[in-house]
């Protein structure tokens, strides 16, 4: 008789423990998908930027970006070249006047006189810097190296050391993330607007949600204009918000030091 109350019991613990051990399993499935929802939601809704960017600018082109920008009240930047004349001032105070940021790219933009010596590059980028400062009285805080840092020009010695150099008097360098390939598809606007998804589905793809786009400001490159509405769109339904670069962003860097 024992022997069998005892059985019965030993039954009823095993039933017991069962029943607890898959209670608590569904619970911990339930609260991880949970988490996950949550994590994906914050992904999506706070921290996704995207940091449009124009090189070789001011240009004929300037007006028409800065009407699309305004349109969608989105904030860019741009990285400017000389060389110093009328338009390109006024230029320069518009794209100050409506909100956006300086940078400095170049003032000849002349690969084979700066990256000829860490002199000369620096001479370059001064005349660059002062040109923008006397125009607008702004003294920008970012540069891009004309071709990116990771440019096939300049050895990396060299790169590093501008980079070094800059770094110890405040100013930034950035880079890009997703390259629009603006540069090489002259007409096409639709391939412009296709090579930026693609860079972007594989930032993503690896878990990266700050898109520094390149783009170019530039007369002979009609096709960035034409494709920027369709790119801000895509990136407004993929729950990108915009920003202008500055010293605090979360800046891409394809040569560090
Ligand atoms: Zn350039």
């Amino acid at each position: 008789m024992l022997k069998r109350k005892l059985k019965i019991t030993f039954i009823s613990l095993i039933f017991i423990s069962l029943a607890i051990t898959s209670c608590v399993y569904f619970y911990t499935l339930k609260n991880n998908q949970k988490s996950q929802e949550q994590v994906s939601n914050t992904v999506e809704t706070y921290d996704k930027i995207a940091y449009l960017t124009f090189d070789d600018g001011p240009s004929n082109n300037t007006e028409k970006i800065l009407d699309i920008l305004d349109k969608y009240n989105i904030k860019a930047t741009f990285f400017v070249v000389g060389p110093s004349y009328k338009l390109k001032n006024d230029l320069l105070v518009k794209i100050v006047q409506a909100g956006h940021q300086l940078a400095i790219h170049s003032y000849e933009h002349d690969y084979s006189y700066i990256y000829s010596s860490k002199e000369n590059y620096l001479k370059d980028f001064y005349k660059c810097l002062n040109w923008i400062k006397k125009v607008t009285g702004i003294t920008p805080a970012i540069y891009r190296f004309p071709g990116g840092s990771s440019n096939t020009i300049a050895s990396k010695a060299l790169i590093k050391s501008i980079i070094q150099e800059l770094n110890e008097k405040g100013f930034v360098h950035a880079d890009w993330n997703v390259d629009t390939l603006d540069s090489y598809v002259k007409n096409e606007p639709s391939k412009v607007l296709s090579n930026a998804i693609t860079s972007l589905k594989r930032n993503e793809n690896n878990k990266h949600y700050y898109q520094t786009v390149l783009m170019h400001d530039d007369i002979h490159k009609p096709a960035t204009t034409a494709a920027l509405p369709s790119l801000i769109e895509k990136l407004l339904s993929y729950n990108y918000h915009f920003e202008p670069l500055t010293s605090s962003s979360h800046i891409i860097k394809h040569v560090k030091v």
